[in-house]
């Protein structure tokens, strides 16, 4: 089968490789729709998780099933399922300890274009498909089912992480498609002001149309001058762009007892610096979670169930559209380059 893998470091490339074998437990898919991630960006050209050879990319996508292992029991053959970017191994200790993300080691939840072929290829492969694929519902679109994979379980997560609660002064530091899907998480949440970190002016408006309050601009000066001269401190942050030095900002516009949530991958950098003074002298109960997305089929199933009653509209992240699977090294090259216009691409196959 064809696949578009990361070669080396800042390499990529079409390959044949060797159809994925079925195991019992698991599903051979082909993609209906896919999407780039900026991860998938961090991975090939800031080599964030070391060198990969030959390794098919993506983790975003629907997929339709043409193969099942004998022990799948709720999915049949022809059925058009989500599949979520992180597929843990559901019996494994760190699942039944509450973090299956981190299955088999720390991040080995997310198989897809980091220890496994991805999914920018004919076909892929899903280990334990009955705790990890959901049903596509009937009649969802396919920008908003691909959504679902990563952007809207990654966007909350941050704002699980942050635990904002009703009435909270929010900062979401990033407003990419991750970040965007944090800010209508917060807003589900309950925060009474959420102020939203970001410059691109599809993101600026969409933002506003998820629920930001406030928009600050990050070319515009220090992001923690311009907050604190606005708001004051602030109750929860979640962190979805920006780098390494971005946490010490954070960690001073912060109120003691506040809590950042960081979902972003941090590509570069050896440390991350916190201000000894506005950390409280290490007793201001400030709290910093970084975590991987939760992925699974239950999660998947609820994510899905906020898009068919209406409460969330991911689908509104995609600004430009591709058809066939060839497109994805567009697609992919786009969420390098990220023109002004760009929010998140989708390939339709
Ligand atoms: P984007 O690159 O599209 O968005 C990044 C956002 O951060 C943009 O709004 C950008 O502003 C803003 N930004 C950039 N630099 C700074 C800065 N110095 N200070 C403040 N804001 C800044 O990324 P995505 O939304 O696609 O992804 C966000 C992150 O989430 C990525 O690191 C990605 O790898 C990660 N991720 C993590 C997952 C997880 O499970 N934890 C899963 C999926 C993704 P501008 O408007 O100017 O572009
Ligand atoms: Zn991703």
């Amino acid at each position: 089968m064809k696949g578009f893998a990361m070669m080396s470091i800042g390499q990529t490339g079409w390959i044949e490789k060797q159809r994925p074998v079925c195991g019992p437990m698991d599903a051979i898919c082909r993609p209906i729709a896919l999407a780039p991630c900026t991860s998938d960006v961090h991975t090939v050209w800031a080599g964030a998780l070391g060198d990969r050879h030959e390794l098919i990319l993506g983790h975003e996508a629907v997929g339709e099933i043409v193969e099942l292992g004998s022990e799948v029991k709720d999915f049949k053959v022809g059925d058009k399922v989500l599949v979520p970017a992180i597929t843990p191994d559901w019996n494994s200790l760190e699942a039944q300890g509450g973090y299956s993300m981190h299955s088999g080691g720390p991040l080995s939840g997310w198989k897809f274009s980091n220890f496994k072929d991805g999914v920018f290829a004919e076909f892929f492969h899903v280990n334990d498909a009955d705790g990890n694929l959901a049903l596509l519902p009937e009649g969802m679109d396919l920008a908003d089912a691909c959504m679902l994979s990563d952007m809207v379980p990654t966007g909350f997560h941050g704002v699980e992480l942050a635990d904002i609660q009703f009435g909270d002064k929010v900062v979401v530091i990033g407003i990419g498609p991750v970040g965007l899907m944090a800010v209508a998480g917060a807003a589900i949440r309950g925060a009474s002001e959420i102020l939203a970190v970001g410059s691109r002016p599809n993101c600026v408006a969409l933002a506003k149309e998820f629920g930001a309050t406030d928009i600050i601009n990050y070319h515009e000066g220090d992001i923690t001058e311009q907050i604190l001269g606005k708001v004051g401190f602030v109750d929860r942050i979640v962190i979805a762009g920006g780098t390494v030095d971005t946490f010490e900002q954070a960690i001073k516009m912060l109120k003691p007892g506040g809590k950042i949530g960081n979902v972003n991958y941090l590509g570069k950098g050896d440390y991350i610096k916190i201000p000894r003074v506005e950390w409280g002298y290490g007793m201001g109960h400030k709290q910093i979670l970084g975590g991987l997305m939760p992925g699974g089929r239950l999660r998947m199933e609820k994510l899905a169930s906020m898009v068919t009653t209406k409460r969330i509209h991911p689908g509104k992240l995609i600004t430009h559209r591709f058809e066939g699977l060839e497109s994805v090294e567009e697609a992919l090259f786009l969420m390098k380059d990220k023109p002004k216009d760009l929010i998140k691409p989708l390939v339709i196959l």
